[in-house]
């Protein structure tokens, strides 16, 4: 751990937690960095997952539901089939050997489906390369606030997904409004209509929110195809370090 990640885990010590990992399967310590933002700290040790990836890890294995109780018992299931829309995360290390899985980043330059490492390539999610009916599950954290037209993007995935297959994925979202629009994207260029809002980003640094979802997103998810829930973190997910997180889970109507 960094040195300045080891000085906030020493002031936040009081809300580090003991418990199961779902993403590595380890008994492993959560080391709280932020009291203000649970949901992408409490980082494990081993994997270095984040709650909110734990969440959706959990999300995962109660659909696969034949016995993995991480995403790294995945290797033994060997046949389900994951791309993930982020990469060098947690899910990337532990599930970096198994054939199922494929995961992408996008880098200026490089023409979509360039392959970058094995199994691993750029994509614009917006138009992705994979051939149709490809995955069991894709997985997004935090992406299409970043979209720029994120229609588009969600039925890509559709059409990426196997018929039952599912996007698992997590957006800031308000659950007692509409999508609030920061960005008008109608033309070429960017219409600011609110302060400029920019998100950490661990490839470009920062990157633009373009909205914050609200309730009209389950109606554009019905309308693609997607029968949508979501998971709400619980007290019993205290035990493995998830709080204070929501997930977002769409299945592909046959
Ligand atoms: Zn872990």
């Amino acid at each position: 751990m960094k040195t300045y990640k080891l000085g906030k885990a020493v002031r936040n010590y009081r809300h580090h937690k003991v418990g199961t990992c779902t993403v590595c399967g380890r008994l492993t310590i959560f080391f709280c960095l932020d009291q203000g933002s649970f949901r992408n700290t409490m980082i494990c040790l081993f994997c270095r997952s984040a709650a909110r990836n734990r969440h959706v890890a959990k999300a995962i294995l109660g659909i696969v539901d034949r016995g993995a109780k991480s995403i790294a018992d995945l290797h033994a299931k060997g046949d389900v089939t994951i791309y993930n829309t982020a990469t060098d995360d947690c899910f990337s290390r532990v599930l970096r050997n198994y054939d199922g899985y494929f995961s992408s980043c996008y880098k200026e330059g490089l023409d979509p489906g360039t392959e970058i490492s094995p199994r691993t390539s750029c994509q614009n999610i917006e138009a992705l390369t994979y051939p149709d009916n490809s995955f069991d599950f894709v997985v997004s954290e935090d992406v299409f606030e970043h979209v720029r037209h994120p229609e588009k993007g969600f039925r890509e995935i559709f059409r990426v997904l196997r018929p039952g297959g599912y996007h698992v994925f997590t957006v800031p979202f308000h659950f007692d409004r509409p999508t609030l629009v920061r960005v008008d994207t109608t033309g070429d260029d960017d219409i600011h209509l609110l302060p400029p809002e920019y998100h950490g980003d661990p490839l470009r640094g920062t990157i633009l929110a373009y909205r914050t979802f609200g309730i009209d997103l389950f109606d554009q998810l019905n309308g693609i195809g997607f029968e949508t829930r979501v998971d709400f973190s619980s007290f019993a997910d205290r035990n493995c370090g998830i709080l204070d997180s929501s997930v977002f889970v769409s299945r592909k109507e046959r």
